[in-house]
């Protein structure tokens, strides 16, 4: 009998043995340093003097039903429990009940583990995992925007628009790309430096971010070359959306020398067979390529659809 009140007094955990009534008639040398009383004082006791008091009248409303168990089983299993110290302090626990009879009396044995190296482990793992995801979360964002003018880049761009073609076959609506290019805008740079090229650049960015509709997808395709893709528009609604664009640079203030715009425009039909995304894409990009092309060889600062070009069925 000896080894096994050896075993009970030099357990790394905390035991209790609760009687039936609630009251602590054992506790271990671990129970007093883990809850700082002396045993005497925790002999005799009710088992919720261990139980922080927002807890202990649900505690002893649940005593019953654990003595009533038959076999050992984890107590509050998808709940963190705490443990309360004399004094007052609380401290996160596992605890594990093992009903037992002895003499005929049902007793239940406590096994309180104190876990706040774990918890803060896991809480400092928790912490850390949240703050890779924003990080993660930021690089994206940073690896989708053009650094200059915060628009969306190319590749973002591409994804975006496939997705957006994606969204017109389903909902079977058309959908437009706008491809705006600055005119002579190699002369911003020589007649006033490149600082106030890339100031000009952010004004245009700011004023088809501020024109477009909060849907359309808006990017800077490069050097001073932007794109627009509009979802639902008709040839004519695509037109009049790109001539607002055009309006809009037209109209922007704040910069040494007024800047105008051409637009290349082309429409895509609602989808009638499934085509892969990124081919359709390819084919607007070419369309509105020319259609831009057009509007520069006409004299530049001017919106060209690419379905009014003088042959727009001829293959690109
Ligand atoms: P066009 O009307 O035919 O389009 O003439 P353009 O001068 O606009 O066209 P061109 O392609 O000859 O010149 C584009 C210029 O855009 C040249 C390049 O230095 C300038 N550019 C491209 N990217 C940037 C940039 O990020 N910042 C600045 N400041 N200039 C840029
Ligand atoms: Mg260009
Ligand atoms: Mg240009």
């Amino acid at each position: 009998m000896k080894v096994y009140q050896h075993i009970f007094e030099h357990t790394p955990d905390a035991l209790l043995l609760v009687d039936q009534t609630g009251r602590i008639t054992l506790a271990n040398a671990q129970a007093e340093t883990l809850f700082g009383y002396d045993r005497s004082e925790l002999v005799g006791q009710a088992v919720e003097m261990l139980v922080p008091p927002r807890f202990a009248a649900r505690h002893v409303g649940h005593r019953p039903g654990f003595m009533a168990e038959s076999h050992s089983r984890p107590m509050g299993a998808a709940v963190e429990l705490s443990a309360r110290r004399k004094d007052g302090s609380e401290l996160p626990v596992d605890i594990m009940l093992s009903p037992m009879i002895m003499d005929g009396r049902h007793f239940t044995l406590c096994v309180v583990r104190d876990i706040t190296e774990r918890k803060a482990a896991e809480d400092k793992l928790r912490q850390q995992t949240a703050e890779l995801q924003k990080l993660h979360a930021e690089l994206k964002e940073l690896a989708n925007r053009d650094s200059l003018t915060g628009l969306l880049n190319r590749r973002a761009f591409h994804e975006h628009v496939a997705q957006m073609l994606r969204t017109a076959r389903r909902r079977k609506e058309s959908a437009a790309l706008l491809m705006i290019d600055l005119d002579h805008f190699k002369q911003v740079n020589d007649r006033f430096g490149h600082a106030e090229g890339d100031h000009v650049l952010k004004m245009v960015a700011a004023a088809l971010k501020a024109t477009a509709r909060e849907n359309d997808i808006v990017a800077r395709h490069g050097g001073e070359e932007f794109v627009v893709a509009v979802l639902g528009a008709s040839e004519a609604e695509s037109i009049a959306a790109a001539e607002r664009l055009r309006l809009a640079i037209a109209a922007i203030k704040n910069i040494k020398s007024s800047i105008t715009a051409s637009i290349g425009v082309t429409t895509c039909a609602p989808q009638v067979h499934k085509r892969e995304a990124s081919l359709i894409l390819e084919e607007l990009l070419a369309q509105a390529d020319r259609a831009l092309y057009a509007a520069k060889n006409n004299g530049r600062n001017q919106v060209c659809h690419f379905n009014r070009l003088a042959q727009p069925g001829t293959p690109l």
